[in-house]
């Protein structure tokens, strides 16, 4: 197999890896342990692997974040993040301070098919999906950048592209996400931000994450709406609402509905 980044590489195919080479998969834990809870990505300096071991995964993986082209400070303290992609491409997250949380908005596409006509990414068109270690990568490369105060407790999958269109890449993101040997984050400090793709959120809710979701609704008629958010025509508000219905919320936990008011379009009170 051609080399693979192990930053995004689900777990699971980390021990099916280790097992078709003689390896006990309960090295998959340790190599895990190495990467995200030391941030330790010298293969070389994972004292407890045997030497044939590290050879074997310096020989099919390597470890790489996406590159941080510029960091921009805002007056209100957040910092917007340009990455640059190994093609080239680039996409933004964005760090938001509040005394309580540090947020890192995320993307997960370069670009998107919706053509939301309030959105600048919708302009562009979908350039392509996100791989799960570009995701995952934001969230490693802000993190290096800041000091340990300002760590990142939540994440919004809010920035470029629909992430339900780029859904396995996206689940096995979440995965990691919430995994203890990964990234360790409650589900509860995780949120899905969707235009409202109700096949994908039917298909999602199967999934068993139990992260916030976050509907971007900006009209609550479907002329309105149709208008802005092209997806509405094929699902249109009420489809979506009988979707929300059904899906299995946890006790405690509230959807979120964003709205952007647009002025003369959908900011009237009728
Ligand atoms: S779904 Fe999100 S990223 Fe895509 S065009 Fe609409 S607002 Fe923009």
């Amino acid at each position: 197999m051609k080399p693979n980044n192990l930053i995004g590489f689900s777990y699971s195919r980390l021990q099916e890896f280790l097992l078709k080479h003689g390896i006990e998969p309960y090295r998959a834990h340790q190599i895990f342990i190495w990467v995200y809870h030391y941030k330790l990505y010298d293969f070389d300096r994972m004292s407890n692997l045997s030497k044939s071991l590290r050879t074997l995964l310096k020989e099919h993986f390597y470890v790489s974040l996406p590159l941080i082209r510029s960091r921009t400070k805002s007056q209100d303290g957040s910092i917007k993040y340009l990455f640059e992609l190994k093609d080239g491409l680039t996409i933004e997250s964005v760090w938001m301070p509040t005394d309580h949380r540090k947020t890192l908005c995320i993307s997960s596409q370069v670009g998107c098919r919706l053509a939301c006509t309030f959105c600048m990414t919708g302009t562009m068109g979908l350039k392509r999906n996100l791989s799960s270690d570009e995701i995952i990568g934001q969230y490693l490369a802000v993190n290096d950048s800041l000091s340990k105060e300002n760590q990142v407790t939540n994440i919004v999958f809010m920035g470029m592209g629909e992430p339900l269109d780029n859904y396995d890449a996206t689940i096995d993101a979440i995965r990691l996400m919430i995994m203890p040997e990964a990234l360790r984050l409650s589900s509860r400090k995780i949120t899905l931000s969707t235009a409202g793709q109700v096949d994908l959120i039917q298909k999602f809710k199967n999934e068993d994450l139990h992260v916030n979701l976050a509907i971007s609704l900006n009209a609550t008629d479907n002329e309105t709406r149709e208008e802005i958010m092209p997806i509405n025509k094929k699902y249109p508000i009420e489809e979506l609402i009988n979707c929300l219905r059904e899906y299995p919320l946890k006790p405690s936990r509230r959807f979120t509905f964003e709205y952007v008011m647009l002025e003369g379009i959908n900011d009237r009170d009728d």
